[in-house]
């Protein structure tokens, strides 16, 4: 910690450091600014003087604030294992033969591709060059909205859950309405004909973290901890959410506690260091984790106190470590994607 704060003090200005919600308290301590990805991608780019962006995240947030920045700023990676399971669900050479069934099928000129910021920069820039726009877990259905506006159809990854629950719960849309993409069967594992009937297309992608709570802890909480409020990512399935009180980003889960009664009992379905933190914060609450056997982001927790001091320490020295870049082409295609995004009536108000 010594050696962090040093390192950090030489670097004064030049440094700006951003810590996903997500991320460990030894490393949150250190962050300038916390935030879900969307979020912290604004805030670097709100600090156009820092040189140094060093992101406490995974490697998909770390581009997107790449994308967002001057291109003289650095945005730096403190270990770049750090990726996100569900971004590596949704490769770009697969979502290119996605489309190419779409095609085949008669509908991709119907359809528009819509990405979760939790995708990979040449995601983003597939929907960028496909007239498509990424979403938030916050405005996933004002986007969900102008997309339908614009086309029939949805092609959306790479969360499954986050598109269904959306789709279902705000849009109004049924469960038959909806079809899944499975990237690793012939055709996605979709006739023709289950395409052309379909509104949302979802692609058979998930978080490891979400998609593990189950409805059974739901039932177990209620049991176990009467008047208990049980409030979930729109990242967990079906079935979770709908069992569920409250649903929203990891930033309404924020507010809501916050914002809650004391004496009031929560159950909360996101990443466990946030819900510890949430939990350590406000004492006059009586918050659990909804399920027992969900552990911590794995890839989240590579970033550790060792890595961003090594970081730190190599920038303090002058050697720049673990840059993340994203080439021009996909920079301006993935740029009108988010553009559009925040295009959308009263977006700048959110998240
Ligand atoms: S919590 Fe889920 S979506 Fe977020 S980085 Fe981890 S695997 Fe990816």
């Amino acid at each position: 910690m010594e050696r962090a704060r040093r390192a950090k003090a030489a670097l004064g200005d030049r440094l700006f450091i951003l810590g996903h919600h997500y991320q460990r308290d030894e490393v949150i301590q250190f962050a300038d600014v916390t935030g879900d990805s969307f979020k912290l991608a604004r805030e670097a780019a709100a600090r156009p003087n820092a040189e140094f962006i060093v992101f406490c995240g995974v490697h998909f947030m770390a581009e997107s604030a790449d994308i967002l920045t001057a291109p003289e700023q650095k945005v730096i990676l403190p270990d770049l294992a750090a990726g996100c399971s569900m971004a590596d669900m949704a490769r770009l050479a697969q979502v290119e033969d996605a489309w190419d069934v779409l095609a085949d099928a008669g509908v991709a000129d119907v359809t528009v591709p819509v990405t979760y910021m939790n995708s990979s920069a040449d995601i983003k820039a597939f929907c960028g060059k496909h007239d498509g726009v990424v979403c938030t877990s916050s405005n996933a259905k004002a986007v969900l909205k102008w997309a339908l506006n614009r086309g029939e159809k949805v092609l959306f990854f790479p969360d499954q859950h986050l598109g269904r629950n959306t789709a279902v719960l705000q849009m109004g849309m049924s469960l038959d309405d909806c079809v899944v993409y499975d990237p690793h069967k012939y055709n996605g594992g979709l006739t023709a004909e289950e395409l052309q009937a379909a509104t949302m297309i979802l692609w058979k992608g998930h978080c490891s973290v979400h998609g593990r709570f189950t409805h059974e802890a739901v039932d177990e909480v209620r049991a176990r901890i009467p008047g208990v409020n049980v409030l979930v990512h729109p990242e967990c399935q079906h079935e979770v959410v709908l069992k569920s009180d409250l649903i929203g980003s990891t930033e309404f889960i924020i507010k809501t506690i916050q914002q809650a009664e004391p004496g009031s009992k929560w159950a909360i379905g996101t990443e466990l260091n946030l819900v510890k933190r949430l939990a350590n914060d406000h004492p006059d609450l009586e918050i659990t984790f909804l399920e027992q056997h969900v552990c911590y982001c794995a890839t989240m927790n590579r970033i550790d106190l060792p890595h961003l001091v090594w970081a730190l320490e190599n920038l303090a020295q002058g050697h720049v470590v673990n840059q993340i870049t994203v080439d021009p082409e996909t920079e301006h295609y993935a740029k009108a994607a988010l553009q559009r995004m925040l295009d959308l009536p009263g977006e700048t108000a959110r998240d």
